[in-house]
């Protein structure tokens, strides 16, 4: 029986009714009724802080047509998640493919270790809301490629690798923003990256028509960390608690106004102070 079958029948058993006094009294078939009765399928659970956290029942993040894991993370196998966060590289790595085909995948970096918890080279990336993400490039000849691990990008959007020069790709790289920003399952809080990506990124979506209400929301989401650790190689990602996680998932502000109406966290919206583009 798959997991998922097993589910639905435990789910079925539990909603049954529960013979009165069937624990005690030796029923010929032996009862399997739950107690708890509040059996739901267990999926993945975020709990704690990002910089303090755990991860239970973590997804894994497979490659695939549309994504790969960069070669230089493969052997530390970083790659669980909560649901909601390998579900949104899946389908924006997909959205972004399927907008603009022939691109190259993409690259993956690390999330999370299995259970959570202390991860090397990450102050964050604790309990599964995390996830690095290589910028789409280009060669010299316009050539989209994949690069074996994230690769510096200067102010003019281009790099180096292999003595050979790479070029940021603006419009694969603005949509897969679109993709992380428009995602209808995960909420993204944050992407980290340099000041002057966020730069490109916002010109970008100007020059192909976003209107100036999505464009504030990238200019609020995207934003530039610290200036000991740019982010001048990757996207850092951060996606808010699912309600179902909360409340042992714990996040901090800000909270963005377009958070559902749905989500707990709606409550917690308060007006924010114009942003600069
Ligand atoms: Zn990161």
């Amino acid at each position: 029986m798959t997991t998922l079958a097993l589910l639905a029948f435990t789910s079925q058993v539990a909603a049954q009714e529960c013979p009165i006094g069937s624990a005690v009294s030796g029923f010929a078939e032996p009862c399997m009724c739950s107690p708890s009765a509040s059996l739901k399928p267990l999926s993945s659970a975020s709990i704690g802080r990002v910089t303090r956290g755990r991860l239970l029942r973590a997804d894994y993040l497979e490659s695939s047509a549309f994504h790969r894991k960069m070669e230089s993370d493969i052997e530390a196998n970083n790659f669980y998640g909560t649901k909601e966060l390998v579900g949104l590289v899946e389908r924006a790595s997909r959205r972004v493919a399927l907008r603009y085909p022939g691109g190259p995948r993409l690259g993956v970096g690390e999330l999370s270790r299995l259970r959570g918890g202390d991860i090397i080279g990450h102050s964050s990336h604790e309990n599964g809301r995390d996830v690095d993400l290589g910028f789409y490039m280009k060669d010299f000849a316009g050539v989209p490629t994949e690069l074996p691990e994230f690769t510096d990008v200067n102010r003019a959007g281009i790099g180096e690798f292999e003595e050979s020069p790479v070029y940021f790709d603006d419009v694969r790289n603005w949509l897969l923003i679109e993709a992380l920003i428009e995602d209808p399952y995960a909420i993204v809080q944050h992407v980290f990256v340099a000041r002057s990506i966020r730069r490109r990124l916002i010109d970008t979506g100007r020059r192909l028509g976003a209107s100036e209400a999505f464009l504030e929301k990238v200019g609020r989401v995207v934003m530039s960390p610290h200036a000991d650790h740019p982010h001048q190689n990757h996207f850092h990602v951060r996606i808010y608690c699912s309600a179902e996680d909360l409340p042992r998932c714990r996040d901090r502000g800000p909270y963005w106004p377009w958070i559902p109406e749905a989500h707990p966290y709606f409550a917690r919206i308060v007006p924010l102070p114009p942003i600069r583009l």
